[in-house]
Order: C-alpha cells, then sequence, then structure tokens
C-alpha cells in the first residue's frame, strides 16, 4: 500500500476541525492522515519538527494568525508545503500569504473534497520539485567549487613549470655569456703560453750538440710549465661550468687534515721562487670531514694568488685553526696587496686588479673558490694593504653526523 500523506491543520475551532476532517474522508483513495492542533503556538512547534508532509493553517489563531506563521517561515528553508484557510474570499490576503510562501490559498466554505485533494497535491508536488531544483543547485555549486579548485591547481603547476623553465633558461643564458667571454679571454690568454711553446720548441729543435743538454733542459722546462698554465685556465673554465650548470656538489668525507695540507704544499712547490716558502700552522682538531675536492681547490686558488702576488722571497702562511664546529683558514701574504677602489670586485668572474696586469693570470680563481665555499656552507673575506700584503679567511662549518 502506498504510504499515506501525512497533514497537521492548524484550527483553533474545533467544528471546523470536523468539518474538515469530514472532507478528507470523502477524497477517494483515503490517502491521507490528518492531525490536528488548536493553537498558534502547538502549531508553529509543530512545523518547526518537520512531522508532516503539508501543513493546512487557518487564518484566525485566537490572536495571532496563521498568515503570521507563513510569514516566520518564510525564511526557513525546505518547510514542507503551508496552505492558508479562510473564512471569506479576501483576495489582499490571498497575495500577501503568496507572497508570503504560502503553497496555496483556500476557503473554507468553498472547500470541497477534490479542491481539497488537488491543491494538496499540486503543493506537495511543486514542493518536491523545488527541492529537487535546490539539491541540483548545490551539486552544481559543488561542482563550480571543484572546477574552480582544478583551475587554480592547474595554474599552479603550470607556474611552477613555468618558473622552471625560467630557472633553465636562465642557466643557459649564464652559460652562453660564461662561454662567450671565455672565448675571448682565451683568445688573449693562450696567446703567451702558446708563443712561448712554438718558441721552445724550435729552439730545442736546433740545440743538437750533446753540450747544450742545459739549454735544451730549459726550454722543456718552459714547454711543461706553458703547458700547466693552458690546463689550469681550461680546468678553471671547467669548474666554473660545472658550477654554473649546477652539476657539483659538496660531497663532505673524513680525512686528516695536516697529512692533506702536507700533500697540497708538495704540490705547490714548483710555483714558489727562489727562497720563498709556506709557513704552515695547525691547531686544534685533526680530523675532519669535509669535501676534499673543493677545499683542496679553495687551498691551492688561495695559495697560488698568495704566492704570485708576492715578490721574489717573500714567505706566504697558511694557518688552519679546527674545532668541532668549522674550520677556519687564514693565506697570508706580503704581496703587492689589493687597491681599494679594485677590492669590491675581487669575486667577480674575469677581474683582475689593475696591479696584476703583468702577472699571468685569468681572473676566474676567486669566483670559483668563492661558489665553492658557499656550496660548502662557508664563508670567505679578506684584507688588504697596497704594497703591504694581503689575508684570505675563510670559514667552513664542519657538520659531523
Ligand atoms: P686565475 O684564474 O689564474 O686564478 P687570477 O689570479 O688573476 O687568475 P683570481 O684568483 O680570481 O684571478 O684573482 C683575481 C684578482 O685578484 C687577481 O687578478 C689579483 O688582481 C687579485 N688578487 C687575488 N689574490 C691576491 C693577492 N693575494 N694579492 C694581491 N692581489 C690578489
Ligand atoms: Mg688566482
Amino acid at each position: 500500500m502506498k504510504e499515506k500523506i501525512k497533514i497537521l491543520l492548524i484550527e483553533d475551532d474545533e467544528d471546523d476541525y470536523i468539518l474538515t476532517k469530514d472532507t478528507f474522508s470523502d477524497i477517494p483513495g483515503k490517502s491521507y492522515e490528518l492531525d490536528w492542533v488548536s493553537n498558534y503556538q502547538d502549531g508553529l512547534e509543530a512545523i518547526l519538527k518537520n512531522d508532516y508532509n503539508l501543513y493546512l493553517l487557518d487564518y484566525r489563531l485566537g490572536k495571532e494568525t496563521g498568515l503570521q506563521i507563513i510569514k516566520q517561515m518564510s525564511f526557513r528553508e525546505n518547510t514542507a508545503p503551508l496552505i492558508l484557510l479562510t473564512g471569506q474570499d479576501d483576495r489582499e490576503l490571498a497575495f500577501e500569504a503568496m507572497e508570503a510562501g504560502a503553497a496555496d490559498f483556500l476557503i473554507k466554505t468553498d472547500l470541497k473534497p477534490d479542491l481539497l485533494d488537488r491543491s494538496i497535491r499540486y503543493a506537495i508536488q511543486r514542493h518536491e520539485t523545488i527541492n529537487k531544483l535546490r539539491k541540483k543547485e548545490e551539486e552544481l555549486q559543488e561542482l563550480n567549487a571543484n572546477l574552480e579548485q582544478l583551475v587554480l591547481d592547474r595554474t599552479n603547476e603550470l607556474n611552477i613549470a613555468h618558473e622552471g623553465l625560467k630557472k633553465s633558461l636562465e642557466i643557459e643564458r649564464k652559460m652562453g655569456e660564461l662561454k662567450s667571454r671565455f672565448v675571448s679571454m682565451a683568445s688573449h690568454e693562450f696567446k703567451t703560453p702558446l708563443t712561448s711553446i712554438l718558441s721552445s720548441a724550435s729552439l730545442l729543435e736546433r740545440y743538437t750538440e750533446s753540450s747544450e743538454q742545459e739549454k735544451r733542459f730549459k726550454h722543456v722546462v718552459r714547454i711543461k710549465s706553458s703547458v700547466q698554465n693552458l690546463t689550469n685556465i681550461l680546468n678553471d673554465f671547467l669548474s666554473l661550468e660545472k658550477i654554473e650548470s649546477g652539476t657539483i656538489n659538496s660531497a663532505p668525507e673524513q680525512f686528516t687534515i695536516n697529512e692533506f695540507i702536507f700533500t697540497l704544499l708538495d704540490e705547490l712547490t714548483p710555483l714558489l721562487s727562489n727562497n720563498q716558502i709556506v709557513k704552515f700552522y695547525h691547531k686544534g682538531e685533526i680530523t675532519i670531514k669535509l669535501d676534499k675536492h673543493l677545499l683542496k681547490n679553495i687551498l691551492i686558488n688561495l695559495l697560488s694568488n698568495a704566492i704570485k702576488y708576492s715578490p721574489i722571497g717573500k714567505d706566504v702562511s697558511l694557518k688552519t685553526i679546527c674545532t668541532k664546529e668549522n674550520l677556519k683558514i687564514e693565506v697570508t701574504d706580503q704581496g703587492i696587496g689589493i687597491p681599494d677602489e679594485d677590492k669590491q670586485h675581487m669575486f667577480e668572474r674575469f677581474f683582475r686588479a689593475a696591479n696584476a696586469s703583468n702577472i699571468q693570470g685569468t681572473g676566474l680563481g676567486l669566483t670559483i673558490v668563492k661558489r665553492y665555499v658557499e656550496m660548502m656552507g662557508g664563508e670567505i673575506g679578506f684584507k688588504s694593504t697596497l704594497n703591504v700584503g694581503t689575508t684570505f679567511k675563510v670559514v667552513l662549518p664542519i657538520l659531523v653526523s
């Protein structure tokens, strides 16, 4: 059997209730179940409880009116349909009720079973249709919100991809710039060692006598040192290229510092002039954990600068102080110093101070040193007085695991 439609009549006159009940019982099919409350307050509460499929409200309810209830309910979503009943045909009242959200307006004296039945069924059907539409609208709104979120997410993703692209284009641009500057620098810097190799080689050809062994030896040394020079320039460039393209990383490993430095100083001996020495002082921990390759490069660059920018015979000192937290490095020379106006450019690519023009160099060493120091999470600085000397200081944090 089909479920019955539950209806509540809010009516202060019991006679009218009985009449209405009779009308209901004359509706064929007996598909309604009618309850009754007799005052405004009970009616209001019953509507708020949502227990019925439809409410019939009498216009007169003691001091209050059914219209008041309808007006109060007009702000509430999803109230079951409300039909207003009145004693007389009052068009004004009908309009007011419909405007306030009444589902229909019926005159008691005209209340016939078929009219009542049709009015109730239409009201319920409309109510259901509206509910369905409301649900659809909510779904649509949710869909919209989802769509908006999706668009936002995609935009974000695109932005991120765009950033990445911009970054790699920036790297590309930097590399291009670096390469073209290197070509112009190399075409200049390579000339001297290449000329010297060529002249030494052609002289070697001529020294055929065994008595000329010493001259031959001199030229072989010159060729070797020129080749070394070219190799150094190329190595510097390759290091810089690796830094710029981001293919180099700090990879710390454990080792003992003094052994490491002694081997490194051995490698530097050929650079020293007569009587020139590198004095090495160490204080603190012996075992450290740092990237050996990067550290070696930093030290070789700073020490070879100190050596080559010093007059013949002026000693260079290397101090290392090692704690559990960091390694401090100080390289001091008594050399030509750095002019004040050049100090601010010291770590720029290809920069060379005005007083260094007749000493071989490409201006890449300190750029590489600074980048390596940063890569290791450290800091670099220097102090210099023209014609007195220069001290470079580096602090590298030791991240012991
Ligand atoms: P290279 O790429 O071969 O190292 P470079 O020595 O000229 O060439 P950097 O090491 O970057 O390049 O140094 C840049 C400039 O800083 C040098 O050209 C020099 O003018 C100045 N400089 C660096 N170290 C010293 C120093 N110890 N004393 C005086 N000037 C220095
Ligand atoms: Mg240098």
